[in-house]
């Protein structure tokens, strides 16, 4: 479903010109970053979780245990969540101007429950196999009694937004010659070598999954 208007919880104020509400901007920086903030109230208190995430079409979904505060009392609720790719650290000549260029995405709604043994099951290989493509058919099944111990949320995209911040700092007038440096640093997440488990079965080569994952 498109996605490009702005709702009144969605229009960004603040250095408007950054965000976008287009679902393909959306849903590219969705993509590359699994490590999402579910933000809601508790009790009158906010509470902050990070937490996995991943989009199937035009949701988003988390899960986690049945038993946790989080999923409970975010079942049903309001809540917002939040998706940030860290691009470079931006150097001003003022320390006023100095910033941080990044990808990030916030998408509000109400968070529902997935319900029924066979979507949970449909949607936590969903999960898997956008991480790691064809490990879920490798993996020992999942039991009744841990997909009960699973509690999956999920959130509609029709309320996100995404800002997106790049290149070098914008200077006070005047600035550009006061003689310190000033730049971008960048920041790249990089994936390290795939360290086995101590007790593998002897002889199990690396998956593709495992050898070509990438982040970011
Ligand atoms: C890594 C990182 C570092 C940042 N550092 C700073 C900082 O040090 N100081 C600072 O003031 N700001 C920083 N920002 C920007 C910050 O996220 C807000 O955009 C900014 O502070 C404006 O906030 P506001 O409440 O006035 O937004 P408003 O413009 O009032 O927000 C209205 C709506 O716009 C959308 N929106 C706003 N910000 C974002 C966003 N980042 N991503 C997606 N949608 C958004 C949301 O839908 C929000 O509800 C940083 C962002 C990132 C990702």
């Amino acid at each position: 479903m498109p996605h490009a208007a702005p709702s009144p919880r969605t229009r960004a104020r603040r250095l408007h010109e950054k965000a976008a509400y287009d679902r393909a901007v959306i849903d590219a920086i969705l993509d590359a970053m699994p490590v999402a903030h579910v933000g809601h109230v508790v009790d009158g208190s906010p509470v902050v979780i990070p937490t996995l995430q991943w989009r199937e079409g035009d949701r988003i979904y988390w899960h986690g245990s049945s038993a946790s505060r989080m999923q409970k009392r975010a079942a049903g609720a309001q809540v917002c969540v939040t998706v940030t790719l860290t691009d470079g650290m931006v150097l001003a000549r003022s320390g006023f101007e100095h910033s941080v260029n990044y990808r990030s995405v916030m998408v509000f709604g109400q968070a529902d429950v997935v319900e029924g043994a066979e979507a949970k099951t449909a949607h936590l290989r969903a999960m898997m196999d956008q991480l790691f493509p064809g490990r879920w058919d490798a993996l020992r099944p999942i039991t009744e009694q841990e997909l009960k111990a699973t509690r999956i949320l999920s959130l509609p995209l029709t309320e996100a937004s995404a800002k997106i911040s790049t290149g070098h700092a914008t200077e006070t007038p005047g600035d550009e010659s006061w003689p310190v440096w000033a730049g971008v640093i960048p920041i790249r997440l990089t994936v390290g070598t795939p360290e086995g488990a101590p007790d593998l079965v002897p002889g199990m080569p690396v998956p593709e999954y495992a050898r070509t994952y990438r982040i970011g």
